[in-house]
């Protein structure tokens, strides 16, 4: 929905008409969703509520998809971590068994926010609002998760980096919603890692995010990698020549300033309020070197 289809804000918020609804299964909230073209998903309601305080106005519906089994679930077990696209931050990485699995994803989720933000956001809500700063979405894709998508068609699944086609823009279709995440278990020596920069220390909008994951065979050399990049584009970016600057090394220095080079050459950043372009092609690099010796020491000592 486009914020011009909106009702209008020329009332206070408490005096324009919204309809509310919770339903409970999966089905009931697609059909609220296919009915009515200004229906909109309210999962922990900490971009959206915001949205509508800045001037988005309020949509013609909120769907609130908390009551839903199956999107507050979470499991982990032989195939990996199924996670309900409603659970909320907090949830997620105080949960010993992601923290140990996928750390790197628990510190991106961790850093979502204030306590009182972690209480209510969600990745979902994080992934669908579509900014390329948030900062839940690299970690994501650094661990080759994909979103399993409901709609009036039936169920599909896409992967977290074919997600989002633009600021604010995603794959969705009317009367879809996001209901659960899968994460393949890592192989044995393999792990992650994300790291932001910001210019306050925290409750701010990352200037740039980097999550890296890499697998390493019997001798510590690795054998596979993901470098990805938040802030620095319209999207988040997948740096395919600084993951593979890392395969085949164990980390010297020659090839970590190959990471930093690659991973510089694939932001593509602009100026703003939180830095120039230039300055943030330059932090990507140090980023991404960081990043992939955190998530290579947590890698070796699986
Ligand atoms: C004070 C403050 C600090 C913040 N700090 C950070 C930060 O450091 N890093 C960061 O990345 N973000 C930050 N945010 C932004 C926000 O908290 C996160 O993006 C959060 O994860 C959004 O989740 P939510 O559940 O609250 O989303 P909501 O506001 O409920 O929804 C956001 C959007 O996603 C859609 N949506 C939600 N769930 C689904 C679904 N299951 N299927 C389809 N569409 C869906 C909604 O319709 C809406 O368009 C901050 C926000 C605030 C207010």
């Amino acid at each position: 929905m486009r914020p011009e289809e909106y009702a209008p804000l020329s009332q206070p918020l408490s005096q324009r008409e919204s309809r509310f609804e919770a339903p409970t299964e999966v089905d009931g909230a697609v059909a609220l969703l296919q009915a009515e073209e200004g229906a909109r998903i309210l999962a922990g309601g900490t971009d959206l509520l915001v949205q509508m305080r800045l001037g988005a106005g309020s949509p013609a519906l909120f769907v609130d998809v908390k009551r839903i089994p199956r999107l507050m679930a979470m499991t982990v077990d032989a195939s990996g971590l199924t996670l309900g696209a409603a659970v909320p931050a907090a949830e997620i990485f105080e949960n010993e068994a992601i923290k140990d699995l996928w750390p790197g994803l628990a510190e991106a989720i961790y850093l979502i926010g204030s306590t009182q933000v972690q209480g209510r956001a969600t990745v979902s809500g994080n992934l669908c609002n579509a900014s390329p700063g948030a900062d839940s979405v690299p970690a994501l894709i650094a661990c080759r998760a994909i979103a399993v998508i409901v709609g009036p068609k039936g169920e599909r699944e896409v992967a977290i980096e074919e997600f989002t086609t633009g600021p604010g823009q995603t794959v969705l279709e009317r009367g879809e919603l996001v209901v659960e995440f899968k994460i393949p278990v890592p192989a044995p020596h393999a792990s992650d890692a994300y790291q932001r920069l910001t210019p306050r220390t925290e409750m701010d909008i990352a200037v740039v995010g980097v999550g890296v994951s890499l697998e390493l065979d019997g001798d510590g050399v690795v054998s596979s990698a993901r470098v990805v990049l938040g802030a620095v584009g319209p999207k988040v970016i997948c740096a395919e020549a600084s993951a593979a600057a890392l395969v085949g090394t164990r980390l010297e220095d020659a090839a970590l300033e190959a990471v930093a080079e690659a991973a510089s050459a694939a932001a593509t950043p602009i100026d703003d309020k939180r830095g120039t372009a230039v300055y943030r092609k330059r932090v990507t690099g140090v980023l991404a070197k960081r990043v992939a010796r955190v998530a290579y020491e947590r890698a070796k000592s699986r």
